[in-house]
């Protein structure tokens, strides 16, 4: 099968799809991968948006401290842990890179809390690189599609890569997550109303 078939068709299926944690800054996207982990978009948006929208810098941060950090966020999964890494990340951003996000991949993995999927996220969505961060709904979406057939989302990183032409990225990645959450659910994939049956392997030999 041709990826660029199944391209033309989440073109059409989702031609908005777009990243759906809400940040005005690449630091507050950082922050919000950083706090995504395990836990849901719409979570971290509920707790994030209202300091976002009041300005929340690196700078701010520090200012504020952990303790009432994690106050704000507490409602998220590793919420202890993962406030003491954006406070640490925060002040190495202040002090090593001039109060910016590093703009490489090494620079982004050595900030605590920070891996690979994370990075690939940053790099895609705000410097717009053609990397490719393999979620839990990237890992299944395109497992079923018969894109791969990798047993870890780092082998499925680097298996799809070989299959999709970097044209496709960044933008294929929002719509294989639109795809998993809409239609091509966990338990019960919604395929009567997916329009990529005829390239879907799970479909084909359900
Ligand atoms: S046809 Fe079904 S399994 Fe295949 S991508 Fe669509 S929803 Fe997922």
């Amino acid at each position: 099968m041709s990826f660029h078939l199944v391209a033309k068709k989440l073109d059409v299926m989702f031609p908005d799809a777009h990243c759906e944690l809400f940040h005005k800054t690449p630091f507050q996207l950082l922050v919000s991968v950083v706090l995504s982990a395990q836990t849901t978009d719409k979570k971290v948006n509920e707790c994030m948006t209202p300091l976002y929208k009041k300005g929340f810098t690196p700078q701010g941060v520090v200012k504020m401290g952990q303790p009432k950090f994690l106050s704000h966020i507490k409602s998220i999964g590793l919420a202890p842990t993962k406030s003491k890494n954006v406070l640490r990340l925060s002040q190495i951003i202040l002090d090593e890179h001039k109060g910016k996000i590093p703009q490489t991949r090494e620079g982004l993995e050595a900030l605590p809390g920070v891996g690979r999927k994370t990075a690939n996220v940053v790099l895609a969505e705000i410097f717009g690189e053609p990397t490719l961060a393999v979620d839990t709904h990237v890992f299944r979406v395109t497992g079923r599609l018969g894109l791969h057939q990798e047993t870890t989302p780092a082998k499925c990183e680097f298996a799809l890569l070989d299959v999709i032409k970097t044209k496709y990225l960044p933008k294929v990645h929002h719509q294989f997550i639109f795809l998993g959450r809409r239609l091509c659910k966990a338990r019960k994939p919604l395929c009567e109303e997916c329009d990529l049956r005829r390239y879907c392997e799970f479909y084909k030999n359900r």
